[in-house]
C-alpha cells in the first residue's frame, strides 16, 4: 500500500469543506501539527477565541501524518547543530525543549489521546569506524548539557538491537519517545474541536490577502475573514505566500514499513527496549518499531525537485524504495523473510540552519512557522507557543531569542537553488564514502554556517 500507514485507520469522520463567507478571530491554514498545536494553545489562553482551521486535504495529510514518529526534545535539530548555530542560547533552548517535550507528553495523557506514545529513548548506532569517535564526542556534548546517555561498544549495542553492521552505539535514555503520528494529529484535531475550533477539511486556501485591517483566506467555495492568519503549511508554504520560499527547500524523505514481526522474528533482533534508532552517516536511516511490531525504516535519500516541487508526483520514488529495501536487508540479514507491505514519502522543509523559521507577511496580519527539517513532531508544539505569544503576549521573553526572532540565511532562487542542493547532496555522499571527511564544498558551507538536511 502506498498511503501512509499512519493515516489509513482514522477513527473520526472527515469534516465538511468550508462553504460561504464566515468571520473569525484567527484563521489557521493547514491542519498538521503546527496548525493544531497553535489552535490548542490559543484556546488554552483565550477560550472564547473564534478559530477556523482550513486544511486542503485531510488532517495530517502533510508531513504530520507521514513521519517516522520520533518525538525528540531538541528544538535545534540536535545539540550539536544547536551549539553550531545558537551557542549563546543553547542552554535556554535545551531547557525550553525539555519543557516542551514534557508538555507534549502531559497533553497526550491529560487529553486521553491514544497515540501509542512510548517513552523509550533513542539509540544512535555507528556502522563505520569513523562514526565511533563521533558518537563519543556526541556523548560528551550531551553529558555536558546534563543528558542521560550511555556509550555502548559493539557487543552491548548488538545486545540492544542486533545487526552485524553495528559497531557502537549511543543510548539516549531521556528526551525521546516514539508515537503513532496519525493518531496524535487526529487526537489534536479532536481536542481542538471539543474546544470550539472549527475545522474544515477539503478546503484548500487559494488566496490569502489583506482585507481592511485584517486578512481574508479564500477557498473555491468560501472565505474566512479574520484579524490574523497563521500559515501552518510547512513545505507547501510557498504555494500560499510565495516569498516564504526563501526560507526553505522541501526535500522528500521516504519510508518502508514491514509486516508485523512474529515473536520468533523479534527474538532474532532483540530490541526489547524498543528505542527509536538511527545510524550515524551524513546520509542516515531511522528505524523504529510500531505498536504492533512492524519496523519502519526510512531516510537516507533527501530528494529535491526543481522549483520547490511538492505534491503527489513527488510522494513516491521507486528508486529510493529499492535502495532502502537493500539497506534494510544488509542491516538485518536475519529478517530476510520479513516482507514490506507499505511505503510512502513526504516533504521535509529544511532551512539553512535546520531549525524552524518564524516570520510574518501582509504587514503582520499573517504569521508563520516552518522548516523544522526532520525534527518537527515536538518542535511544532513549541512553534505553536511562539505564534501564540506573538498574537497574545508580544513582550514574551521567548520572542526576544535569536532562535525565534532572526531568519535563517536565505536559499537563493532557481536555478542556483537546485544547483546548490545537488552539489551539497553529492558532497555529502562523498564525505560518507571518505570516512566522514568533509570536502571543500561542505567546509565552505560549514564556515558560513549553512547547509541542508533531512
Ligand atoms: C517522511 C518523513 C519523516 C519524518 N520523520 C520525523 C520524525 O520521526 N520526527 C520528527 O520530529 N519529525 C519528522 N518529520 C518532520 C515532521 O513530520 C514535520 O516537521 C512536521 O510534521 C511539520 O508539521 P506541519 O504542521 O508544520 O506541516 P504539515 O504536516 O506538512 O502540515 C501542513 C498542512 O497544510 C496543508 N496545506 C498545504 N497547502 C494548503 C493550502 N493551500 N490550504 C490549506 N491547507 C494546506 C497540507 O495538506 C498539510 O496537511 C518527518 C517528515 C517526513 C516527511
Amino acid at each position: 500500500m502506498t498511503t501512509s500507514h499512519w493515516l489509513h485507520d482514522r477513527a473520526t469522520p472527515a469534516t465538511e469543506p468550508l462553504r460561504g463567507d464566515v468571520d473569525a478571530d484567527v484563521v489557521i491554514v493547514g491542519g498538521g501539527f503546527t496548525g493544531l498545536w497553535t489552535a490548542l494553545q490559543l484556546t488554552e489562553r483565550e477560550p472564547a477565541m473564534r478559530i477556523v482551521v482550513l486544511e486542503a486535504e485531510v488532517v495530517g495529510h502533510g508531513a504530520s501524518g507521514r513521519n517516522g514518529g520520533f518525538v525528540e526534545a531538541s528544538l535545534t535539530h540536535g545539540i550539536a547543530n544547536g551549539a553550531a548555530h545558537f551557542p549563546d542560547e543553547l542552554d535556554e533552548l535545551e531547557r525550553l525543549g525539555e519543557q516542551n517535550f514534557r508538555g507534549l507528553v502531559d497533553d497526550v495523557r491529560r487529553e486521553g489521546i491514544e497515540c501509542h506514545l512510548e517513552q523509550v529513548g533513542t539509540l544512535d548506532v555507528a556502522t563505520r569506524s569513523w562514526q565511533i569517535d563521533d558518537l563519543a564526542e556526541s556523548a560528551a556534548l550531551h553529558r555536558r548539557h546534563g543528558h542521560d546517555v550511555e556509550l555502548l561498544g559493539a557487543g552491548d549495542v548488538r545486545e540492544e538491537l542486533d545487526s552485524p553492521t553495528f559497531l557502537a552505539g549511543l543510548h539516549h535514555r531521556d528526551g525521546g519517545a516514539i508515537v503513532h503520528p496519525g493518531r496524535l494529529v487526529e487526537g489534536l484535531a479532536r481536542v481542538a474541536a471539543g474546544r470550539g475550533v472549527v475545522l474544515h477539511e477539503g478546503s484548500r486556501v487559494t488566496s490569502l490577502v489583506a482585507d481592511g485591517a485584517g486578512v481574508r483566506a479564500s477557498t473555491d467555495l468560501g472565505s474566512v475573514a479574520a484579524d490574523r492568519a497563521v500559515l501552518a503549511t510547512n513545505a507547501y508554504s510557498h504555494q500560499v505566500v510565495r516569498r516564504t520560499a526563501r526560507h526553505y527547500v522541501p526535500v522528500h524523505d521516504y519510508v518502508l514499513l514491514t509486516e508485523p514481526l512474529t515473536s520468533e522474528q523479534m527474538s532474532r533482533i532483540g530490541w526489547k527496549r524498543r528505542q527509536g534508532c538511527s545510524d550515524s552517516g551524513n546520509q542516515f536511516h531511522y528505524f523504529r518499531l510500531t505498536h504492533d511490531d512492524r519496523i519502519l525504516w526510512g531516510g537516507y535519500d533527501a530528494v529535491y525537485a526543481f522549483g520547490n516541487g511538492v505534491g503527489p508526483r513527488y510522494d513516491h520514488r521507486r528508486a529510493t524504495y529499492d535502495l532502502l529495501a537493500r539497506h534494510f536487508r544488509s542491516t538485518f540479514p536475519q529478517l530476510a523473510d520479513v516482507p514490506f507491505d507499505r511505503w510512502w514519502g513526504g516533504p521535509i522543509a529544511t532551512t539553512t540552519r535546520f531549525t524552524v523559521a518564524f516570520g510574518d507577511a501582509l504587514g503582520g496580519r499573517v504569521l508563520y512557522a516552518l522548516g523544522y527539517t526532520g525534527l518537527g513532531v515536538a518542535a511544532t508544539r513549541f512553534a505553536g507557543r511562539v505564534l501564540t505569544d506573538r498574537m497574545l503576549d508580544p513582550t514574551s521573553p521567548l520572542l526576544a531569542l535569536r532562535f525565534t526572532s532572526t531568519a535563517p540565511f536565505p536559499f537563493p532562487p532557481e536555478p542556483l537553488r537546485s544547483l546548490g542542493v545537488q552539489l551539497t547532496r553529492r558532497a555529502i555522499a562523498r564525505a560518507d564514502r571518505n570516512d566522514g571527511r568533509r570536502g571543500p564544498w561542505l567546509r565552505a558551507l560549514d564556515a558560513v554556517g549553512i547547509g541542508f538536511d533531512s
